[in-house]
């Protein structure tokens, strides 16, 4: 008997499951250039991610921070759609999508142009003021940031893509970092960091709907982090089918109904031939 192609099964579960809930993660991000970041808010791949309260408490960790994201932001303002991005905004637009769960916050399923996306963790092109919550657009902080930092300018030509180790002996001290326009308060991009909470609506809203869904797919996500990983643990109790796609092992391994162990991208775009 002929092996059946991930791509073939990937369809077929499709086709079975029609209403379904994908959650996405950063392996559809990697060909678009942004690392598989252990850094949730994908800001900066190597170096330990900031914590939420180190960053609202330190005035040196925001300084470390926004000095870092002169140069880590740009990679992302800058990046495109992948094809996996490409092949989910087709799925959508098949019919086949009620709600799309991204863990990411590059905003490139929107720029591929899906529509039904919650931000899970939020999205990295705004900026909130911590006080009155005034919100930002990441570009203006950005350029202001390196306006009134111009001696940070030089860091782009010493930044390495694999780390930053050279950003170490770098003196973050006489970095001015970004206050809020309207009251001087601290300003913090519009995502979850680590040892935050994902707002309880976001979580909700995705449950709502998983629990009307005929089943869930999971792409380019190792489900390490819990807040993504409950939304399987839930799908699971409800007795809805789940499959994985992404290279290498997943936290839900133990509850997946089939699990493709296959690249995202060209996964995705056979599947979706064979849909069409
Ligand atoms: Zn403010």
């Amino acid at each position: 008997m002929p092996t059946i192609e991930p791509a073939e099964q990937l369809a077929l579960f499709i086709q079975n499951n029609p209403r379904l809930v994908i959650l996405t993660g950063a392996g559809v991000s990697t060909d678009s250039g942004i690392p598989a970041y252990r850094d949730k808010q994908g800001n900066w791949q190597h170096s330990a991610p900031v914590q939420h309260k180190e960053f609202m408490q330190s005035h040196y960790a925001r300084q470390r921070y926004w000095a870092r994201s002169l140069i880590g932001w740009p990679t992302i303002r800058d990046a495109h759609p992948s094809e996996a991005h490409i092949a989910l905004t087709k799925l959508e637009q098949l019919g086949y999508i009620q709600l799309l769960i991204t863990q990411n916050v590059d905003r490139l399923h929107q720029k591929a142009g899906s529509q039904q996306v919650i931000d899970l963790h939020g999205r990295s092109d705004k900026v909130k003021c911590m006080e009155c919550h005034a919100l930002y657009d990441r570009v203006n902080i950005h350029d202001r940031s390196l306006l009134d930092n111009p001696h940070f300018k030089t860091l782009k030509a010493s930044a390495k893509p694999d780390g930053d180790a050279d950003l170490e002996s770098v003196h973050f001290e006489s970095f001015t970092v970004p206050a809020c326009e309207r009251c001087g308060g601290i300003l913090k991009p519009d995502v979850v960091y680590f040892g935050d909470n994902v707002p309880k609506e976001r979580v909700f809203n995705a449950l709502d709907t998983i629990k009307q869904a005929d089943g869930l797919l999971t792409v380019g996500s190792s489900l390490m982090v819990y807040s993504g990983y409950r939304f399987c643990k839930r799908a699971n109790e409800w007795q809805k089918p789940i499959c994985a796609l992404t290279l290498g092992v997943t936290r839900a391994d133990s509850i997946l109904d089939l699990k493709l162990d296959s690249p995202v991208s060209e996964t995705l775009t056979k599947a979706i031939d064979i849909l069409k």
